[in-house]
């Protein structure tokens, strides 16, 4: 005789929220948060330590809802802080941990936690942002969210940055990036803005 399935009640699982900047990730992880919080379930928020953009130890949306954070530098710090009672872990900002997030988060759904991550899943040239991508496919909850174009109002999938540099991280929101849909998404555009610049302003 086959036993009957018995699920356990310790089964923990992984979801991740992933999109372009303003489609409302922290916003959105900041609900699923608290929802839990305000049920007394013990919660504990993350972010990178490099994201101070608004506040050090807060997670904080663009629409200026915020829940309290412990900012870390890496994975495994964020591992070593996480209290044995906690049961729901959010982490904000992602994209800009190392690749051992995906195993974190693992270990974590393995000992009977819900982990849900924020970030970006793509960079500013439209490129696969590690690790969330593959953090995505070893997550049972995947939720993909879309900002609006800021340019035709559009469906928002791509990040654009309207200053020019060539780093990967530039922090900061409004004025140095814009939502863009697949139309209006260029990757150059900020490039070509300086070139114009410079051809209009002969030294
Ligand atoms: P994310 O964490 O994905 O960057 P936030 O949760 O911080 O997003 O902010 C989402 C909020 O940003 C929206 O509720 C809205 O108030 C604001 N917002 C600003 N620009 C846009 C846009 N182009 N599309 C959608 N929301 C926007
Ligand atoms: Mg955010
Ligand atoms: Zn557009």
């Amino acid at each position: 005789m086959v036993a009957p399935m018995q699920r356990r009640a310790d089964q923990g699982w992984v979801e991740v929220i992933a999109g372009p900047m303003f489609s409302g990730k922290s916003e959105e992880l900041i609900r699923r948060v608290t929802r839990y919080h305000l049920a007394r379930v013990p919660t504990q928020t993350f972010k990178p330590a490099l994201d101070v953009r608004y506040a050090v130890s807060e997670v904080v949306s663009h629409s200026r809802h915020s829940t309290s954070a412990t900012p870390v530098g890496s994975s495994e710090e964020l591992l070593k802080s996480v209290d044995d009672r906690t049961v729901v872990i959010g982490v904000d900002e992602g994209q800009f941990f190392d690749d051992g997030l995906v195993e974190v988060a693992a270990i974590l759904a393995g000992a009977g936690k819900n982990i849900i991550v924020a970030g970006l899943d793509l960079d500013y040239l439209g490129r696969p942002f590690e690790p969330i991508p593959s953090l995505m496919l070893r997550a049972e909850y995947v939720t993909k969210a879309l900002a609006v174009c800021h340019r035709c109002g559009g469906p928002g999938l791509f990040t654009q940055r309207v200053v020019q540099s060539d780093e990967l991280v530039v922090l900061g929101a409004a004025g140095a990036y814009e939502a863009r849909c697949r139309r209006c998404f260029d990757p150059h555009e900020a490039e070509q803005q300086q070139l114009d610049v410079e051809v209009a302003t002969p030294a």
